[in-house]
């Protein structure tokens, strides 16, 4: 049973007044709040459990190292993945594929070679690529759009060449909202022998996520975005890729030997992660992860889907209402502008009534472009979210429209 107002009560900040008013809280695509069990893990790890994990003989070392091991099966399990090999601990998305461009790019890319991404994009799955480009002289090639914001896949399946060694798109929007074909997307790719990278920082958190069934290569996500801790995140790769591929950074516990001569390198998962891991963050981002699927990944996505779908009726309503993005598979995702209202005038206003949006370009300024705008408001929903919070943000949009 759904039961929001139980859920609303785990999150001590939803109850929280700004400017004397009730927080209503719609930046999810940011980052999420935090339920108690999340904060109380990283609290609870720190006052009784915590010491450096993999390196002591002792107890705490140990009980910190298999908490932090657990987790690593926690994620697995979440995704689907088949063996904890593939689970590998990183900042967030933006070092996940940072980690990837850096190694896929220095054992698979020479001069030439082509990586292709999505119109959408955000900057972390653009720019990485950008740096490859500047150290290796790949070459970007880009999906196209059409005007619902939906990805063009004849388009798509032109763009491969003999060179083409990797695609990395986004699995859902975080403008947009658009949820990309990412299962088909990757056939296509296959079948061109070449890989995937699905960015899935606005899709872990909202809907259920099958690596396996995917089929993708490489999966990245944030720990932040999912109800759990900001600092960790996670790249999911298939074993005989990561295998395959080079070290990301050097340093502790990557290695198996080091001599000023030559080292050698860890086993999977820990080749790619030097040093101390945020092992109480990885305790914690389990613990959120658990809350989720508490709930059920399924029945967060229809709650959010049914939220979504009454918040664009509403704001449809608006008279001025310009809503970007509306492909048929959609997320919890509404960008809009109202008239010549300024979007930074429209969040200011609105943040004033209590309501926290996200102004500007998202970190997806090539879409801005494609779109011809600077920028939008963005209402981005959770599954503790409701429709009298819907109804208070299009009566806010309503009172700053008829200031203006
Ligand atoms: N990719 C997408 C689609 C995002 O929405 C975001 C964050 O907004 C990121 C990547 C980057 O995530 P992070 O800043 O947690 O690394």
């Amino acid at each position: 049973m759904y039961d929001i107002q139980k859920i609303r009560e785990d999150f001590p900040i939803l109850s929280r007044t700004v400017y004397g008013r009730p927080l209503i809280y719609l930046d999810n695509g940011a980052t999420t709040q935090k339920p108690r069990c999340v904060v109380d893990a990283i609290a609870d790890e720190y006052y009784s459990v915590n010491a450096n994990v993999h390196r002591g003989v002792h107890f705490l070392s140990q009980q910190a190292t298999e908490l932090h091991e657990a987790s690593r099966e926690t994620v697995r399990r979440f995704l689907n993945a088949r063996s904890t090999n593939e689970i590998i601990f990183t900042r967030g998305t933006t070092e996940s594929i940072n980690l990837l461009a850096a190694s896929f790019g220095e054992a698979c890319m020479k001069e030439g070679d082509e990586v292709i991404l999505s119109v959408m994009e955000h900057h972390s799955n653009i720019v990485p690529w950008q740096l490859l480009r500047d150290r290796r002289g790949i070459v970007i090639r880009v999906i196209p759009m059409n005007d619902r914001g939906e990805l063009l896949l004849d388009e798509y399946e032109r763009l491969f060449t003999p060179r083409t060694r990797l695609v990395a798109v986004t699995h859902v929007s975080n403008v947009l909202g658009t949820v990309n074909p990412v299962r088909e997307m990757t056939a296509t790719a296959h079948a061109h022998g070449v890989p995937v990278l699905v960015d899935g920082a606005q899709s872990v958190p909202h809907m259920p996520v099958d690596v396996q069934a995917l089929d993708a290569d490489f999966y990245a996500f944030s720990g932040h975005k999912v109800y759990g801790p900001t600092g960790v995140g996670v790249l999911y790769g298939k074993e005989e890729w990561l295998d395959r591929l080079p070290p990301y950074q050097g340093g502790g516990e990557m290695i198996q030997h080091v001599s000023f001569e030559r080292t050698t390198f860890n086993e999977l998962p820990y080749k790619f992660e030097a040093g101390t891991p945020d092992y109480i963050g990885t305790h914690a981002l389990a613990r959120a992860l658990d809350y989720v699927s508490a709930i059920g990944m399924s029945e967060i996505d229809a709650y959010e889907h049914e939220l979504t779908t009454y918040a664009t009726a509403r704001l449809k309503e608006i008279e001025g209402m310009r809503i970007f993005g509306e492909a048929d598979a959609k997320g919890s995702v509404i960008s809009f502008l109202v008239g010549d209202i300024h979007h930074f005038d429209l969040g200011t206003l609105l943040d004033r009534l209590g309501i926290a949006l996200r102004t500007g370009h998202h970190c997806a300024q090539p879409l801005m472009e494609r779109l011809g705008i600077e920028g939008t408001v963005r209402a981005s929903f959770s599954f503790y979210n409701t429709r009298e919070e819907v109804d208070a943000l299009v009566a806010g949009i309503e009172r700053v429209r008829k200031m203006f």
